[in-house]
């Protein structure tokens, strides 16, 4: 009786064999190239930093950046990211970084690339801390709207799941724009820039470190995205942080700079000049086909992103000259 043979040396089973053992290898290679870098960026400050553009399944919604302050006495977390998933893995990623544990979570804005990942990073001992103007944006229509959205775009990693977590600590700003508090012996300071992109925007200053955690209103080397941004308000957010002299910026999306004077600047040039090209067209009611293509955008043209952000803030600076003139 002849045995079969052996099925390692069937040529078929081991193309089989060596086909799973590249697709393993495969996997475990997207599985390291997903983890969270964390990049330092001062002593105590490290952030990591999203893929550029929109959230997609492709980039499993890390499109955003978080940054974290590593203390002697425990870590604070700026902003949780767009998945809980995602917010697991700064959980880890901080974990490689120092033993001391999560105390503190502060949400720029209640945008979802920004909070989502708060269930993952909420619990006993960690203390969450938002404008208190983001109550009322997280009960509001739009943001419901866009969680139902997210669960259908960016499912499994926003699903049924994915909760809408708020702060513990809801800040009210009543004596001035700034607070300062001292964390594992580091000064601090939050400001208040509600209003300019979201009603609830705050930044952080670690004064030690000279770095300020921007959220959505810095925009490194390019031209930034104004959308339904109120540039009055920007503008006046421009002013708050200015004076500050950051050493380094860390926004919301993109790069970090450590030269921000420029970015600042270049911002504040922008916004100005929409708001001036766009507010004489509104009030000499042309209409904004005709003021568009009668500006001349050469100061800007040649400046990254351009061409995808310029006319969509146009608009947008537009109708705000609108809203204003009629005063709404
Ligand atoms: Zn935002």
């Amino acid at each position: 009786m002849t045995t079969p043979a052996a099925p390692a040396a069937d040529p078929a089973f081991r193309a089989l064999v060596f086909a799973l053992a590249l697709l393993a290898a495969l996997l475990a290679g997207a599985a390291r190239a997903e983890a969270l870098k964390p990049i330092q960026a001062s002593k105590h400050v490290y952030y990591v930093q999203g893929a550029p553009g929109m959230a997609t399944k492709e980039n499993r919604a890390f499109n955003s950046n978080a940054a974290f302050v590593v203390t002697s006495e425990g870590v604070l977390v700026f902003d949780a990211l767009g998945t809980p998933l995602l917010a697991q893995e700064l959980k880890q990623a901080i974990a490689a970084v120092t033993r001391q544990p999560i105390r503190r979570v502060i949400v720029s804005h209640f945008h979802a690339d920004h909070f989502y990942g708060l269930q993952a990073l909420q619990g006993p001992g960690v203390e969450i801390w938002a404008h208190a103007a983001g109550r009322g944006s997280l009960g509001n229509e739009f943001t419901r709207s866009r969680l139902e959205q997210r669960r259908r775009d960016l499912a499994p990693y926003v699903d049924e799941k994915t909760q809408l977590v708020g702060a513990d600590r809801w800040l009210e700003f009543k004596d001035g724009p700034e607070i300062r508090f001292t964390f594992g012996g580091l000064k601090m300071r939050l400001i208040d820039v509600s209003g300019a992109h979201s009603p609830e925007d705050i930044m952080l200053f670690v004064e030690d470190d000279g770095v300020l955690l921007a959220g959505d209103l810095y925009f490194s080397g390019r031209i930034p995205f104004v959308g339904q941004a109120d540039s009055k308000a920007w503008l006046a957010a421009l002013d708050r942080i200015e004076p500050l002299a950051p050493k380094m910026v860390i926004p919301g999306h993109g790069a970090a700079s450590r030269n921000p004077k420029p970015d600042i600047e270049l911002t504040r040039r922008y916004l100005l000049y929409l708001r001036e090209k766009m507010g004489a067209a509104v009030r000499d009611l042309v209409p904004f086909e005709e003021a568009y293509k009668a500006t001349d955008w050469f100061e800007f043209i040649n400046v990254p992103a351009f061409e995808v952000a310029n006319r969509i803030n146009a608009y947008g600076t537009y109708l705000q000259m609108e809203r204003e003139l009629l005063g709404r």
